[in-house]
């Protein structure tokens, strides 16, 4: 079949690899002028570097291999703590924090030349019952059998096979970045949890840290000087949150207002499917995003190979995913609203609490929650 995915971000091309391997002919229409670079670190749990894995991308090697998971106060009391090596070995894949330009590299270095078209802008879209073509901004025109829509959260082939309104703002944003490690926090990815906000930081390989800060957020620009606005805000938690302060320069620190996008009940119509954050854009709370984005690549490309009307596609591959995908958003929506800025949750007192669990009954259900949210583990 002739597949024609939008979007080449890491969902278009893990579609890409998948649907090659798996005999489709695909062209990638990216708006962009060249590969995207920049960006942040992604976190990926057991389910999405064992998906990586089927499809032919090995991580060794890559980024920071997680051991440990661990949650801290705001005075920086240790409360609960996950063993990821246990889950490693009972799902048979680890969890690992890879820089998003490194896993756009893997994914891309396996495709055939000239796959991806760079500044191709989807714009338009005419499908009928025995093919689409898609209409370029900059007025190429590409016939298909079948359309992936993997242009993001503000998704233009969602719009136009949907049209069901906008992802909306949270009330919540991020500043975060990816930054030469002023200390080594080895293994273990760690969330501080306070009244101002939540804190996170991991290595993410090469000497590299990725560390986020989510702050309340309604409207407006963000603040021109981030490091001072961080330093007013979380200035007297625990450590390390002044250490990592002080080692950022300028243009470090990137901004993300959250935003939540409803999970439909059908991911497309006819033959257009959408999927990652064109489907379910959903707060990174949980770092779940880029996991359940891998996740319907695996059951889009078994759907293709086992569902013999291209048009039932769509029924069959929502069915299979629309539970865990809109679980995942609910999740880390309430996860945001529960332990983000503001909520009372926050507090050192409600936060000691946490220590009541062990770390092998925090290890067990967090272990469950990741296969509930998986059709791979
Ligand atoms: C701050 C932050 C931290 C995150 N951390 C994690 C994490 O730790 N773990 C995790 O699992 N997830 C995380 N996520 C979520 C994750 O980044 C996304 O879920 C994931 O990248 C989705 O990828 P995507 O390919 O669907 O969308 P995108 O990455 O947005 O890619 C969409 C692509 O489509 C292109 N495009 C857009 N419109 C068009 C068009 N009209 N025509 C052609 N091309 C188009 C864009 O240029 C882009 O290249 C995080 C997100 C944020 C904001």
């Amino acid at each position: 079949m002739r597949v024609i995915v939008a979007g080449a971000g890491i969902s278009g091309l893990a579609t890409a690899r998948g649907l090659i391997a798996a005999g489709h002919e695909v062209t990638v229409l990216e708006r962009a002028p060249r590969p995207r670079t920049g960006g942040g670190a992604i976190t990926l749990w057991c389910n999405g570097t064992a998906i990586l894995r089927d499809l032919g991308v090995g991580l060794e090697g890559t980024g920071q291999r997680l051991t440990t998971l661990r949650l801290r106060t705001s005075r920086g009391r240790e409360v609960l703590e996950m063993d990821l090596e246990a889950l490693a070995e009972r799902f048979g894949s680890e969890a690992r924090v890879i820089p998003r330009s490194s896993l756009i590299g893997l994914l891309a270095g396996g495709l055939p030349e000239g796959t991806v078209r760079f500044g191709a802008r989807v714009t338009g879209l005419r499908a009928d019952g025995d093919g689409v073509r898609v209409r370029t901004e900059e007025g190429q025109e590409y016939d298909g059998d079948f359309l992936v829509g993997a242009d993001g959260v503000r998704s233009r082939v969602r719009a136009l096979v949907l049209g069901d309104g906008e992802a909306a703002l949270t009330g919540v944003a991020i500043w975060q970045g990816l930054t030469p490690a002023p200390f080594d926090p080895g293994p273990t990815s760690t969330l501080m949890i306070g009244r101002q906000g939540d804190f996170g930081y991991m290595g993410a390989g090469d000497g590299l840290m990725q560390w986020f800060f989510d702050v309340p957020y309604v409207r407006g620009a963000p603040a021109a000087d981030p490091v001072r606005l961080l330093r007013r805000r979380f200035g007297r938690w625990a450590a390390p949150v002044e250490e990592l302060l002080a080692s950022l320069g300028e243009g470090d620190a990137e901004w993300f207002p959250h935003t939540r996008h409803k999970v439909p009940s059908r991911w497309g119509a006819g033959r257009c499917v959408l999927l990652g954050d064109a489907a379910h854009g959903m707060p990174p709370f949980m770092a779940q995003g880029t996991n359940q984005a891998l996740e319907d690549v695996a059951t889009l490309v078994h759907c293709l190979a086992t569902v013999p009307d291209p048009a039932q596609v769509v029924g069959v591959y929502s069915a299979k995913r629309k539970r865990r995908a809109a679980l995942a958003s609910t999740m880390a929506t309430h996860g945001l609203a529960v332990s983000g800025p503001r909520s009372l949750m926050q507090s050192e007192y409600v936060m000691r609490m946490n220590a009541a669990t062990s770390p092998r009954v925090a290890t067990r259900v967090f272990g469950r929650l990741l296969s509930t949210l998986s059709d791979r583990i």
